[in-house]
């Protein structure tokens, strides 16, 4: 896939000589690059811009994370069913358009694609946090406000965050990605403790929804290299969407995976169903006039999203979940961000929140770890 060009790349002052700050300017020889002072993004600038997401996304601004990076998955919220998922967000926003993301609602006025440069202040956060509980078993994802790998190439992160997760005992790291920027993991050893997982889609909704993301075939392709190099592999599909030849379509998605890739070495698979706040509707009406995604019928839940109507949504996590149950039967399975009541219809059982769902995500896994060490 075509790699990242801001139009320009912000500074904030004092981060100039951070190691990913050198990385990426050098990375982006021809590149403008201004220094600015902190807290330069709130100088209402997206306010006077005609697709001031989408240009913000153009704008790389370097600066501090002066709060704290280790959060809670916002999915533990609101009655849904939790598999206890905890995040750290080195970067806030995406080079990626697709027509679905949240982030359109959620960095609605945010004017660039931000990276944090105390990568060390992290670091120290999950030791911390994980150390202090040292039988209690953790899994930390990096794609919730960007994709875990798309700036890979220029920012290099997975060359810290790959050896720490690595040496940990009780942490499993996953990177989610929609991209083919594997290279930089090919030579690091991930030691059993990272997952490297790819949300995956029929074609016909990559080619049409999914803008800028690597093609399906290129995202298969990386899963197998990555897999080759001594990583597991995870598959989210999420969201489902409904289109007119969807049950042909992910048959084939699911067929194709896992005929290229090693089924054993799967660490776990995700189903989740298309869901948008009503800000979030108008935001892909306006900038994404074409989709399709809003012309299946949606009904609003209770914690005030829209998502495909419980009968639809139910048909096909069924379906999609058969073919997945024949193709690797001895992988974990969830779905996220769903209610308990369409878990009991799916899978027949509601997990407890913050137990069932990570003790069988997690458990394999590390202890193959521990063996290891
Ligand atoms: S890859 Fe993920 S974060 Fe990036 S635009 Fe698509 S949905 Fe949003």
């Amino acid at each position: 896939m075509k790699l990242y060009q801001p139009s320009e790349i912000l500074i904030e002052q004092g981060e100039e000589n951070t190691a990913v700050v050198r990385r990426a300017v050098a990375r982006l020889p021809h590149t403008p690059v201004r220094i600015v002072e902190k807290g330069w993004e709130r100088s209402g600038l997206s306010a006077v811009e005609k697709d001031a997401f989408a240009a913000g996304k153009k704008r790389l601004l370097f600066t501090r994370q002066r709060s704290t990076f280790l959060e809670h998955c916002p999915a533990g919220t609101s009655g849904l069913v939790c598999c206890n998922y905890l995040v750290v967000s080195l970067i806030s926003n995406c080079p990626m358009d697709c027509s679905y993301c949240f982030l359109q609602e959620y960095l609605a006025n945010n004017p660039t694609l931000k990276v944090y440069t105390n990568v060390e202040d992290l670091l120290s956060q999950v030791a911390t946090a994980t150390d202090r509980h040292p039988t209690q078993q953790f899994r930390i994802g990096t794609g919730e406000l960007s994709d875990s790998l798309a700036l890979d190439p220029l920012l290099g992160f997975s060359a810290d965050l790959v050896p720490f997760f690595a040496e940990r005992r009780n942490v499993l790291l996953e990177l989610k990605t929609k991209t083919d920027c594997v290279e930089g993991l090919l030579a690091l050893d991930p030691r059993d403790r990272v997952v490297v997982s790819w949300s995956m889609t029929p074609s016909a909704i990559i080619d049409t929804e999914e803008h800028q993301t690597a093609s399906f075939s290129a995202r298969l392709a990386a899963a197998r290299r990555v897999q080759e190099a001594g990583y597991k592999l995870g598959f989210h599909f999420d969201p489902l969407i409904e289109y007119p030849d969807w049950e042909r379509g992910y048959y084939e998605t699911i067929s194709q995976i896992f005929s290229t890739i090693d089924p054993q070495r799967v660490a776990w698979v995700s189903l989740g169903s298309l869901r948008m706040t009503p800000a979030l509707r108008g935001t892909v009406r306006r900038r994404f006039p074409q989709t399709r995604i809003l012309s299946g019928e949606q009904v609003p839940g209770a914690d005030g999203k829209w998502r495909t109507f419980q009968a639809l949504r139910v048909k096909m996590y069924r379906t999609v979940l058969g073919w997945l149950k024949d193709a690797v039967p001895h992988v974990p399975h969830y779905m996220c961000m769903e209610t308990a009541a369409v878990w009991e219809k799916v899978l027949g059982y509601t997990p407890n929140c913050d137990k069932d769902v990570a003790r069988m995500l997690i458990e394999p896994h590390l202890r193959t770890g521990m063996h290891s060490t």
